[in-house]
């Protein structure tokens, strides 16, 4: 049967394309446990598979199915750095710590190349992307980024494409210019979502889904977890719900904002070779951007339209096929075989938030569109911070993300104006 996730809108191509996707009990009472994950995204089932290795006692619970959240649902692309680039970051952060931020997303990359390859899961790993120019005004920015990110931050697979590359590498003449990357790629986000979640069983970590925590405390020395299905006792625990924190904890959603996106999936493109010729992942520079890359059967799997508010639209399909139309004319009337959204957390600075939000609890997030990789780094990081190792998480810690404005009351109110101003400006 079908399943759709009481958390994010529609039925995605990924889930009709894992057929095997396991399902996990419930937690059958209260527990004890050395840590607790709350969670079961990327974030939490890497840490719990990394604990359980080192030989902690986990348990992880989610109030759904383990990648109901983003993990299992995202645009599947790797991308390069940080979500901010790194000479932007350079100039608030300086050199050394922004070249550690873009050498600790290098690390990730690595980490779940070789993590996927270890264990024999078939992620679908096609290497490429293009980021491309919607106005001409951006070019300059562009050009000089290539050449940055060869010469100051050691990173030499980018090159910037012109007008006709860009054209020929897409298929399509809607973009001014490009860059190529060849030092990353995209995947199949549930292979590895499902795969990752065998892994963490099969290491030892207790793994629950429809367990729901509904409110964490430190009390006598021990972190408590209140769950519709009994309490977690635990020595330390790990908040790894993201975007979908809700009221569970509140410097967590003051710090993480949810913005909601949107994927529409076509049917395989036979006709159209032309199409990404090379297999590169596309995103765009757009404020809301727009990212597409062909699955490795040869479908289109388009994502654009974001949503600032908590309704979820009544059609996803038409705005998607009206996305793709102006980038890719003769797909004007392509059908779209399945639509889905989630949500992507987003800090003000673009980069992930990591804090110890109450003494021995941990909340890690805000991967700001860039955490397929980074959410699966982090979530080992934080395993190998408690079992007492030395960790490149200090390096978030330290970023200090400020909160979003306008507390409780107007936070979302300001943002969606903030956000409807920029989403905007993409058309002007
Ligand atoms: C449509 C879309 C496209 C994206 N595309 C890309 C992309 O191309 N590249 C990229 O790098 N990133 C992309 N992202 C972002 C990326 O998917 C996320 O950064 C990453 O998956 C985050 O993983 P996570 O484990 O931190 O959170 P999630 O996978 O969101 O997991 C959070 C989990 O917490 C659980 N939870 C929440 N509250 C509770 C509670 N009270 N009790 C128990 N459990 C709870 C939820 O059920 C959920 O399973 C995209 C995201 C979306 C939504």
């Amino acid at each position: 049967m079908k399943w759709q996730s009481p958390i994010s809108p529609g039925i995605s191509w990924y889930e009709a394309t894992v057929p095997d996707r396991p399902a996990y009990p419930a937690m059958p009472g209260s527990r004890r446990a050395d840590v607790a994950i709350v969670g079961g995204g990327y974030t939490g089932l890497q840490a719990a598979y990394n604990l359980a290795k080192g030989g902690a006692d986990v348990t992880l619970i989610d109030a759904c199915r383990f990648g109901d959240g983003a993990s299992g649902r995202n645009g599947g692309q790797f991308g390069t750095g940080q979500r901010a680039w790194a000479d932007e970051a350079e100039e608030v952060l300086g050199h050394e710590r922004a070249q550690s931020l873009f050498d600790m997303a290098e690390n990730a990359k690595r980490y779940v190349l070789d993590f996927a390859n270890e264990h024999r899961i078939d992620i679908e790993f096609v290497p490429g992307q293009l980021s491309v120019g919607h106005k001409k005004s951006f070019e300059t920015d562009y050009r000089r980024h290539v050449d940055q990110m060869a010469e100051r931050f050691g990173y030499p697979h980018l090159s910037f494409m012109d007008r006709e590359e860009t054209s020929s590498r897409l298929g399509s003449s809607h973009y001014h210019f490009g860059i190529r990357d060849t030092g990353t790629g995209h995947i199949h986000p549930m292979k590895l979502l499902v795969g990752l979640t065998r892994q963490a069983a099969l290491a030892g970590a207790k793994l629950y889904e429809q367990t729901k925590a509904l409110k964490i405390e430190k009390k006598g020395g021990a972190v408590i977890i209140e769950t519709n299905r009994g309490t977690i006792t635990a020595e330390r625990a790990m908040i790894a719900c993201n975007a979908y924190i809700g009221d569970l904890e509140p410097v967590t959603a003051s710090h993480v904002m949810p913005i909601r996106s949107f994927i529409g999936a076509t049917p395989v493109l036979a006709d159209h070779p032309e199409i990404l010729p090379g297999g590169e992942s596309v995103d765009d520079s757009r404020f809301v951007v727009r990212y597409f890359r062909k699955s490795k059967d040869g479908r289109l799997l388009f994502g654009g339209r974001e949503a600032y508010t908590a309704d979820n639209p009544l059609d996803i399909s038409s705005h998607i096929r009206r996305q793709i139309r102006e980038i890719y004319p003769a797909l004007a009337d392509i059908d779209i075989t399945h639509a889905w959204g989630g949500s992507v957390g987003i800090t003000m600075p673009r980069q992930p938030f990591c804090r110890e939000v109450m003494p021995g609890v941990t909340s890690i997030g805000g991967y700001s569109g860039h955490g397929v990789m980074l959410s699966n780094y982090c979530g080992k990081l934080y395993a190998d911070l408690a079992l007492g190792k030395a960790t490149e998480l200090e390096l978030l810690r330290a970023l200090k993300i400020p909160a979003l404005p306008g507390g409780t009351r107007f936070r979302s109110v300001l943002l969606f104006l903030a956000l409807s101003w920029y989403a905007l400006r993409d058309r002007l």
